[in-house]
């Protein structure tokens, strides 16, 4: 049977990335076979739910023929063309237009990657740049946060604060420096207000400045909430707390919303809805809806031009990938923007979040639940062995791979992340009767998992 030899042929022959690869070798692969609007579908024809939207970028949902005749006609029309040397292409042309009708940063110009990771690697190598540029060669280090995930490349993963994404790599690297996490319901102490917390962490970040020396400090990035490190939303004013003393210090606020952009908040991006104000930008995920890999950094005037006389010093601007810009992905995401405008799509998400909130609010109460928080169309769900002490469960227990891998069997994907954290985060196109339908599949998936730990 087909799907038997497509089974051991996973086993024999892929490397799976973030995974239990021991667990995979005995657990063997679901294999994922197609999918339509917010549903997808195995290999054996059970239809799921995708409550992740596969990794939080499926925003317009599967099966969308637009983006798939943009991608074809384009593919056809011209399949590739660098934007190296001048040369150009319709499409990306296109795309950065667009974008800078979306992207609240005043004169921006958008650099094409690929991913997540290689957009906020050239933006490591951008602020420093952009520092080299104006004579302060000195500011080279990168704050980041515990919890952060900005990527997996060497530069990003060094900031990305989980420890697996370091352990054995030979990582972290020098040069950057994590700043506590700004997840309250963990890092907060006995007795301390949000308030006090949100205090806390300014005199730290004001500590670091001090120690390492403003001179010495290039950039500070941050997602406006963090996605892959537990869904951690930002605790009151801490933004308003922390934004004043990085421009005072002349260090650049790189704003990753490669889980936020483009509604996932409930508005456009995620620094509007937390007052943030970003020197730099990173996007990708939704930016095409994940039909095809794109990214893309905005760089603002203030940086752009001194970067672009630095360049001349050198020739170029030594910076770019074969695939920055290639037309197909850009064709995709043009369209993919436009049909979120024509759908009304980020007033959509808005529109659905007080239902998609309120249905995850219900479980707060469920026995494994510790905390429940989220904002827009994405959640999460900390769980602990004991909700007064807040206890987590023995790492050996997998807990929140015990509740996804229950709502899968109950027809649900969500996704299991470090900390015991289960994540929610649907295609953008949900609606009310798929919300019920995810929250319903979730408290089953809860019940089960609390049945299997009883028993
Ligand atoms: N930044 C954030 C906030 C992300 O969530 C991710 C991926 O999940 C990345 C960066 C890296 O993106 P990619 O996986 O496309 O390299």
């Amino acid at each position: 049977n087909l799907n038997a030899s497509l089974e051991q042929q996973d086993l024999d022959h892929l490397f799976h990335p973030c995974t239990d690869l021991a667990g995979h070798s005995r657990a063997g692969p679901l294999i994922w076979s197609r999918g339509e609007g917010v549903y997808v579908y195995d290999s054996a024809g059970k239809q799921y739910l995708e409550g992740m939207a596969g990794l939080w970028c499926t925003a317009l949902g599967y099966g969308e023929k637009e983006l798939a005749r943009v991608a074809a006609e384009q593919m056809e029309t011209f399949c590739y063309g660098p934007l190296f040397a001048g040369k150009s292409n319709e499409p990306s042309i296109r795309l950065a237009a667009k974008l800078s009708e979306w992207v609240p940063i005043d004169g921006a110009r958008f650099l094409f990657g690929c991913s997540g990771s290689d957009a906020n690697d050239a933006q490591v190598k951008l602020v420093r740049y952009y520092f080299h540029a104006i004579g302060k060669p000195g500011k080279r280090k990168i704050l980041s946060r515990g919890n952060a995930y900005h990527g997996v490349t060497v530069a990003t993963a060094a900031l990305t604060g989980l420890p697996a994404f370091h352990k054995h790599f030979g990582l972290a690297m020098d040069e950057v420096i994590h700043l506590t996490s700004p997840h309250f319901y963990r890092q907060g102490r006995p007795g301390e207000s949000e308030s006090e917390f949100v205090e806390r962490l300014g005199q730290e970040l004001e500590q670091v400045i001090e120690r390492e020396g403003a001179d010495n400090i290039a950039a500070f990035f941050a997602e406006p909430l963090m996605g892959a490190g537990g869904v951690i939303l930002p605790p009151e004013g801490y933004f308003q707390r922390i934004q004043p003393l990085l421009e005072a210090n002349d260090i650049l606020l790189v704003d990753d919303e490669v889980v936020c952009a483009f509604g996932r908040t409930g508005q456009a991006f995620g620094c509007q809805t937390y007052g943030m104000r970003p020197a730099t930008m990173t996007m990708a995920k939704a930016l095409s809806s994940a039909y095809v890999p794109i990214s893309a950094v905005a760089v603002p005037p203030f940086m752009y031009e001194p970067i672009e006389k630095a360049a001349g010093e050198v020739g170029i601007f030594g910076h770019g990938l074969t695939y920055s810009g290639h037309p197909v992905a850009a064709a995709v995401a043009v369209r993919n923007l436009e049909l979120m405008e024509e759908r009304g799509l980020i007033n959509h998400a808005a529109a659905m979040a007080p239902a998609f909130q309120g249905a995850l609010q219900r479980l707060a109460d469920h026995p494994l639940v510790g905390h429940q928080r989220g904002i827009g169309l994405i959640g999460g769900l900390e769980l602990v062995a004991d909700k007064e002490s807040r206890q987590s469960f023995p790492a050996a227990e997998k807990m929140a791979f015990r509740v996804a891998a229950a709502c899968l069997e109950e027809g649900l994907v969500v996704r299991a992340l470090p900390g015991d954290i289960v994540a929610v985060c649907p295609p953008l196109i949900i609606d009310p009767a798929q919300i019920e339908e995810l929250a319903g599949k979730l408290e089953r998936g809860l019940d089960r998992a609390l049945k299997s730990v009883q028993a």
